[in-house]
Parts: C-alpha cells; sequence; structure tokens
C-alpha cells in the first residue's frame, strides 16, 4: 500500500480544490488504501464491494466483512469532519516550523484540546515501525533540552537529554534523534545499534561515552566539537522551534515534538509527500486517545514511539 503512492496535491490551491468536503476526503483515503483495488482484509476478495453510509463503511460483497477507509489510520473513530484533519495533515506537512495546538485551534475553529490531541495522532504516524538505519559517515552528539530546575544547576529534572546522528552528507543527510536518560556509553551504544548501520563511520567528539563504538562493530573517529557543525544546527534548530512554535514543550511529550523535527527534516524536499504518511496510511498508526495523552508517562498512559 505504502509504495504506490496516489497523487497528492502540490499546493494550497489545489488543496482547496480537491478536498471540498468530507465525501472528497472520503474517496481519497479510499483511492490512498486500494489504488489499485478493494481487497477484503478479510477473504482477499478484489469483487467490487458495497459502500454504506456514504463511503463510511465498506461492505465486502463475498463474505460480508465490513471495514471502513479509515480503519487502523489516526482517523479511526474520530468525530472531527475529515476536512478539518486534512487541514491540519496538510499544515503539519507543509509549513516549515509546523504549526503548535494554539494556531491549530484558531485555524480551525475547534477546542484546544482537540488540536491537541490531533497533532499528537499525527505525530504517531510520523515514525515509521520499517524505517532504515543511517550509514555511511554519521555524526553523533548529545545536547541537553528544556529548563533546568530552579536554583540547581545543570541537569534538572524537567529537561531531557537528546542525542541524534546525522548523515554527514549536506543534501541527503538523514537525521535520527531520541530522547534518553543520560549520556552514559550504554545508552550511546544502544542508540547507535537502533539507528545506525553496523560499520559506520561514527564522528564524535572526546566525550568518552563514545568509545564503546568500536566494541560494537562501529568505526569510530574523535574530531574537534566544533567540526560537528551539522549536527549542531540541528540541535539549534529544534531548540529554536520548540520554545518558538509551541513555547516550550513539556518534558514528558518531549519524545513527540523530537519526532516531528526529524519527521520534517528528512522529508524536506517532499513536504506534500509527507502529507500522506501524516494522514496514517502508510503506517497504519491509529496515534493515542486525549485519555492516553494525559496520562503519558503513567502505566496506561501512551508510549511517543522513537524516531
Ligand atoms: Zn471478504
Amino acid at each position: 500500500m505504502a509504495e504506490d503512492r496516489i497523487p497528492f496535491p502540490e499546493t494550497v490551491f489545489e488543496f482547496a480544490r480537491w478536498f471540498p468536503d468530507d465525501r472528497a476526503c472520503m474517496n481519497y483515503l479510499y483511492r490512498s488504501r486500494w489504488p489499485e483495488s478493494f481487497v477484503c482484509p478479510k477473504c482477499r476478495s478484489t469483487e467490487d464491494p458495497y459502500m454504506l453510509d456514504k463511503y463510511k463503511r465498506i461492505e465486502c460483497s463475498r463474505c460480508g466483512h465490513q471495514t471502513s477507509v479509515t480503519a487502523g489510520t489516526v482517523l479511526h473513530r474520530t468525530r472531527m469532519p475529515l476536512t478539518m484533519w486534512f487541514e491540519a495533515a496538510y499544515h503539519v506537512a507543509t509549513y516549515t516550523p509546523g504549526t503548535s495546538a494554539l494556531q491549530l485551534q484558531k485555524h480551525l475553529g475547534a477546542s484546544y484540546e482537540t488540536a491537541f490531541n490531533m497533532l499528537h495522532k499525527l505525530r504517531a504516524a510520523m515514525v515509521r515501525p520499517d524505517r532504515d538505519r543511517i550509514h555511511g559517515k554519521v555524526e553523533m552528539d548529545e545536547t541537553f533540552v528544556g529548563a533546568p530546575k530552579p536554583g540547581k544547576r545543570g541537569r534538572g529534572a524537567e529537561g531531557k537529554t537528546i542525542v541524534p546522528a546525522r548523515g554527514k552528507r549536506i543534501r541527503s543527510g538523514r537525521l535520527r534523534m531520541r530522547v534518553v536518560p543520560d549520556a552514559k556509553g550504554k545508552t550511546i551504544v544502544a542508540f547507535a545499534k537502533g539507528n545506525v548501520v553496523p560499520r559506520s563511520l561514527i564522528l564524535s567528539d572526546d566525550l568518552s561515552s563514545y568509545g564503546g563504538l568500536p566494541k560494537h562493530g562501529y568505526r569510530h573517529r574523535v574530531v574537534p566539537s566544533a567540526s560537528l557543525d551539522r549536527i549542531h544546527m540541528s540541535f539549534g534548530n529544534f531548540k529554536t522551534w520548540t520554545p518558538g512554535t509551541h513555547h516550550g514543550v513539556s518534558s514528558k511529550h518531549m519524545q513527540a515534538y523530537v519526532n516531528e523535527f526529524v519527521f520534517r527534516h528528512n522529508r524536506r524536499a517532499s513536504p506534500m509527500a509527507a502529507f500522506q504518511t501524516i494522514l496514517g496510511l502508510a503506517a497504519q498508526a491509529e496515534g493515542p486517545t486525549y485519555r492516553q495523552l494525559y496520562a503519558v508517562g503513567d502505566r496506561r498512559g501512551w508510549v511517543h514511539p522513537t524516531a
């Protein structure tokens, strides 16, 4: 499904023309989901299905199994009009700094809670479960994000350490970034294993935590911190973006913002293709409910996927 992408609107004018109402959005979802022809998820029949409730439910004409175009996506069981979801996804995908819950609330005329929840659902679709690891020459570094507790020096309870790795090539340098508990050797190695192909050359500063990388199959070279300029630029952009667009983010949701930042960075050349991904069409990601979002950090809470 993800391989055969159907066309997507290239400009804001096309967008408005393509998606005037929920029926048009529904149609688009249907074609995204089944670009060739309908396939029944249960019996694999490709016969034309019955459309019920204006496309909301689809019934297999062979086995009677019912499905919907939104099943398995962030749009599933939503009470918001699809036009609003499309509008939100369009903003997040195409406007360089993304959009905040406050801006989206005003734009859609929705409540803050609704806008906040919509954005987090869209963010949940930004992490591909099958994403590939980066390779070649890779810069790695770590930084501290967020406000230290007042009166405490250094790493307070409110902040988080994030570790990014970035391909060295300027144009195609892909970024991976994740919130981690500390910058110890074990953490650095675990991050590398999840995000960088073994035998790649990792460039880092002389922090001893990186010294363990060769034992795990990586080539490693210590370079002057000043030469890690591209990765420092990504840090700088992230730190400007979170307070700038989102007026600071709470540490329990930090990973979701990291995901969005990485997603936009890696798709900066094709923002409109990102639009389909964000709707959850590619990842089949369902995203958190508002209740789950509030419980992040608790046992029953939502866990932000890691980019
Ligand atoms: Zn069937």
